[in-house]
């Protein structure tokens, strides 16, 4: 469902993709691991037009990312992201953040995207606080409310760059365990992260990138338990 083809993405004279080939199928956990400034979170931006590209393509659903084409806002819509600093709409409350989308993007009827809204948020265990702003939430309450937020675009797939990095170490389980369980539900997701136990727990697949190529991808537990290629085996062990 999103398909690389020979990406190059450069910034000025700096070459940071180098022709990546992948491909995340539909109902695929993809864990993109990696050393820090190869190239992940800028794979995942170029997919949702974030940024833009200058050789190869990303297809979603065979249909080109173009950044700079009308067609990137419906693509923005059936691939959701979630960032590490979670992004909330601070002067909304939480059910408020998660039916910004439906409302004003998709157009639709209020009453429905409400109830929608507070399915999703109880969904990720927030029922509670839905009245509340962000500046009252914790910033494990803040990052539910984003996946809540995503969720509430009824997406194809999600997009995740290090959702728990941000996090205190005691918040980072409870967003695990959310992901865990849209991954149990076969959610298509590309969930750029360090924690790699986590990664053996949730991902059917694991893409290495290192500078700028994918030097190594398979199964998870053939990639992180039984990684062929050096690099991989290198990178995984300093980061034990
Ligand atoms: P980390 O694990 O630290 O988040 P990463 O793998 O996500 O790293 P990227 O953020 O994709 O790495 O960055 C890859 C390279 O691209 C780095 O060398 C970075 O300096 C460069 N880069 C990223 N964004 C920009 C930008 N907007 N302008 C110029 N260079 C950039
Ligand atoms: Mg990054």
């Amino acid at each position: 469902m999103i398909r690389f083809l020979n990406l190059h993405k450069s910034f000025g004279r700096h070459e940071v993709l180098t022709g990546i080939d992948a491909e995340v199928e539909k109902g695929q956990v993809v864990c993109l691991i990696g050393a820090s400034g190869s190239g992940k979170s800028t794979m995942l931006r170029c997919v949702n037009g974030l940024e833009d590209y200058q050789k190869g393509d990303i297809l979603v659903d065979g249909e080109r990312v173009d950044a700079h084409a009308p067609s990137i806002h419906r693509i923005r819509t059936r691939v959701a992201m979630v960032f590490q600093r979670f992004n909330l709409f601070p002067h909304m409350t939480a059910l408020e953040n998660v039916m910004e989308g439906p409302v004003q993007v998709l157009r639709e009827p209020r009453e429905e995207v409400r109830a929608r809204a507070e399915e999703h948020l109880r969904r990720v265990g927030l029922s509670d606080k839905r009245d509340f702003y962000p500046s009252a939430l914790s910033g494990g309450q803040q990052q539910r409310v984003a996946i809540a937020r995503a969720l509430a675009m009824r997406p194809e797939a999600i997009l995740l760059d290090e959702p728990t990095s941000a996090l205190d170490p005691e918040m980072v389980g409870e967003v695990l365990s959310v992901l865990r369980d849209l991954a149990q539900e076969h959610m298509t997701m590309l969930i750029v992260t360090h924690e790699i136990q986590f990664a053996r727990e949730v991902a059917s697949n694991v893409f290495f990138l290192d500078k700028g190529r994918i030097a190594e991808q398979g199964l998870a537990e053939q990639v992180l338990v039984h990684p062929q290629n050096p690099r991989t085996q290198d990178f995984l062990r300093r980061v034990r």
